[in-house]
């Protein structure tokens, strides 16, 4: 492709509401009598019989596959022979990240076009044409990516409601930068994850996220806190779900999400959510970006409402040594996003807004 070529992909249909679950059958029926549904196995124990009722009822003899464990390669395989060489319609993912990751690293090997029916909403991947694959360890290996993105996106609020609030917490964490990573890679001259450079189109809907996350984010997670489906929730998981995911493919991704290269190393702050390594590093990226403190700390307090971190010590690491975050520079520099930037940026530009974070921080 072309450098000039702008670009825009997302998923054909997006259905969202509290109890729309019920309806998956109706929705996959125009696929095939026989969808191979991939679960985990607290989905599988929780919705199993209220899924099979829901194909039964549609008339459909799905075959249904359990993910245990890791979202690797193997299991992929361990997967496939479930199928045992039958024909299936179309694969249904239902469930966490693994599972409907599991789901498309199905379609990708299969050629079937792919359903995802989030159970929670704690990141921008259900959208998305992205396979994370990982290895035993739980360390990313690849990130692979469809060639059609998902048919049809199925979100029920009254699932993403009942599901602990902090999943909900991490996915504003991830989607709260999508504005400003989309204005980078704008500025910049690096690609967009579907491939080119970016129309304005992903970039409107990124800033769209950003808004709704500023006019909804607090009362939307007291709403999950509470499992209650609101107006607040369901604009905020649209923003974590929808949102977040056609502006990041589209509008590019930048230093907020570069940063979680260095993250999931760093001392104390690698396990956190990959939404609240995300979330403080885009106060890292308008650090890097010049912006006055009176908006690094708006954001700063913002977060904070949210009970998203601020400072390394919110991420898990406590007193952070000057070698551990010129650490956590060096491999932000590895990530392709670091050209989505409006100012050039090296390894110790990094670990200076770094330090301007902790310091604004802590006059929150
Ligand atoms: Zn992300």
């Amino acid at each position: 492709m072309s450098a000039a070529a702008r670009v825009f992909a997302g998923p054909l249909r997006y259905v969202q509401g509290p109890g729309v679950l019920d309806r998956l059958g109706e929705l996959l029926a125009p696929f095939g009598a026989r969808p191979f549904v991939v679960t985990d196995p607290v989905v599988r124990s929780m919705l199993g019989s209220r899924l099979e009722q829901s194909l039964a009822a549609a008339g459909l003899k799905p075959v249904f596959g359990t993910l245990d464990g890791e979202i690797t390669y193997a299991a992929v395989e361990v997967l496939l022979g479930v199928l045992d060489g039958e024909v299936a319609d179309v694969v249904v993912g239902v469930g966490g990240g693994k599972a409907l990751d599991a789901a498309k690293a199905v379609a990708l090997r299969t050629g079937l076009p792919v359903v995802t029916v989030p159970s929670i909403a704690s990141n921008d991947s259900p959208a998305s044409g992205a396979v994370a694959m990982y290895d035993e360890a739980h360390v990313m290996i690849s990130v692979d990516r469809l060639p059609r993105h998902p048919a049809i996106v199925l979100v029920d609020t009254e699932l993403i409601a009942r599901a602990p609030a902090d999943f909900l917490r991490a996915g504003i964490g991830d989607a709260i930068s999508k504005k400003f990573e989309a204005d980078g890679c704008w500025a910049g001259t690096g690609a967009i994850p579907v491939g080119g450079r970016p129309l304005r189109t992903g970039r409107a809907i990124a800033d769209a996220c950003y808004r709704t996350i500023r006019a909804h984010g607090v009362a939307a997670l007291e709403a999950c806190a509470q499992d209650r489906v609101t107006d607040d929730l369901e604009a905020v998981v649209e923003a974590v779900i929808l949102m977040s995911g056609l502006g990041f493919e589209n509008g590019g991704l930048s230093l907020a999400h570069a940063l979680t290269r260095g993250l999931v190393r760093a001392r104390g702050a690698a396990t956190a959510a990959h939404g609240r390594h995300v979330a403080w590093g885009l106060l890292v990226q308008l650090a890097a970006e010049g912006r006055p403190d009176d908006e690094l700390l708006d954001l700063i307090r913002f977060l904070h409402s949210l009970d998203l971190p601020t400072n390394l010590g919110e991420l898990g690491m406590a007193n952070p040594t000057s070698v551990e975050i010129e650490a956590i520079g060096e491999l932000t520099m590895t990530a392709p996003h670091v050209l989505n930037l409006a100012v050039p940026i090296d390894a110790a530009s990094v670990a200076a807004a770094i330090d301007r974070v902790e310091t604004l921080a802590a006059r929150r």
